[in-house]
């Protein structure tokens, strides 16, 4: 490997830097030799997840519609990423951020959204990202001039951001030759915004969604939908197959790209990868896109072991 690498980028705002993630090729054991399975890496972004873009996406669209306007605060509930994403364009573009999660998030997402300025509302973990959800609401419903209220699980802005950003770089990143996109439901925003462009260009590429293998997991962002509140964006139909994953299979792969790759991921992007190699193995060919949303750094606290299962935490 060269160690002139190709020319890094000059911005003019921290903001810009959200998207154009890598993508990686990946040697995870028993993929097919004809099968390429690649990692879109959004640990790259400049909050550390996916879901900067769809915060910029929600601010964006907020400010371009009149409901977010100076003087107003932006809240919304959130399992941890969307959070900091929310926490950093909020700063950057000046406007007070508010977040309600459940206690059970992460210490060091809490901290970093704080570090950022946002003020922090705590819901009962046991309720886990429904239990927000349905906070944030009475907190809107109080005050309704006050606040913009994001609704990432309502927000057509969400899915949108991985319309006009994530699906067209990975179809420019695989020069168009993605054959299958595996990616986690959350707020389903990544899977029906990204599924939706790459169906436009090819409506034979196959979108796998993942998701945890019942309602108490260990897989923090994403969701289970027949045991949980089903997000308004979401769309059955914009993908092609779903795939069940148990936590400790997804957090063997975390470990095992770890050592094979040299990558620390985050447990859903463990999830991904965990089903996107069960998608490789069925195949003599193809080019298989996962989408890792976040890194591994994240979810290193002492409380945050295999042990430490809980619902949509
Ligand atoms: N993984 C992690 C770590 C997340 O924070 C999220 C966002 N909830 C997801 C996966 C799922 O993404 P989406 O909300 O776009 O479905």
């Amino acid at each position: 490997m060269s160690l002139t690498l190709a020319p890094a980028p000059v911005l003019a705002n921290i903001l810009d830097a959200v998207g154009h993630t890598p993508l990686l090729r990946l040697r995870l054991g028993g993929v097919p030799a004809g099968v390429e399975l690649w990692g879109k890496c959004e640990w790259f972004n400049p909050g550390g997840s996916v879901k900067d873009r769809t915060a910029l996406s929600i601010v964006t669209e907020g400010e371009r519609s009149g409901a977010l306007r100076p003087g107003r605060t932006i809240v919304d509930s959130s399992s941890g990423n969307t959070a900091v994403g929310l926490a950093l364009v909020g700063r950057a573009k000046g406007y007070p951020v508010e977040l309600v999660m459940p206690a059970s998030v992460g210490e060091e997402r809490q901290r970093l959204c704080r570090a950022y300025g946002a003020t922090i509302v705590f819901t009962d973990p046991l309720l886990g990202s429904d239990g927000a959800m349905v906070k944030v609401r009475e907190i809107v419903a109080a005050d309704l001039d006050r606040y913009f209220y994001a609704d990432q699980y309502r927000n057509p802005a969400n899915p949108l951001a991985h319309y006009r950003t994530t699906g067209p770089e990975i179809w420019e990143q695989t020069g168009g030759r993605v054959t299958h996109f595996v990616a986690g439901l959350g707020t389903s925003g990544t899977v029906v915004g990204t599924a939706r462009y790459l169906h436009e260009r090819n409506p034979r590429v196959r979108v796998v969604a993942v998701e945890p293998d019942h309602g108490m997991h260990g897989l923090e962002g994403l969701k289970h939908m027949a045991s949980a509140i089903v997000p308004e964006i979401y769309e059955p139909r914009a993908h092609d197959e779903k795939i069940s994953v148990v936590t400790e299979d997804a957090y063997a792969v975390c470990a095992e790209v770890l050592g094979g790759d040299g990558l620390l991921v985050g447990h859903s992007a463990g999830a991904a990868l965990w089903a996107a190699r069960e998608v490789a193995l069925a195949l003599r060919s193809g080019v298989v896109v996962a989408l890792l949303p976040d890194g591994g750094e994240r979810y290193l606290g002492a409380s945050r072991g295999i042990h430490s299962r809980a619902s949509e935490r």
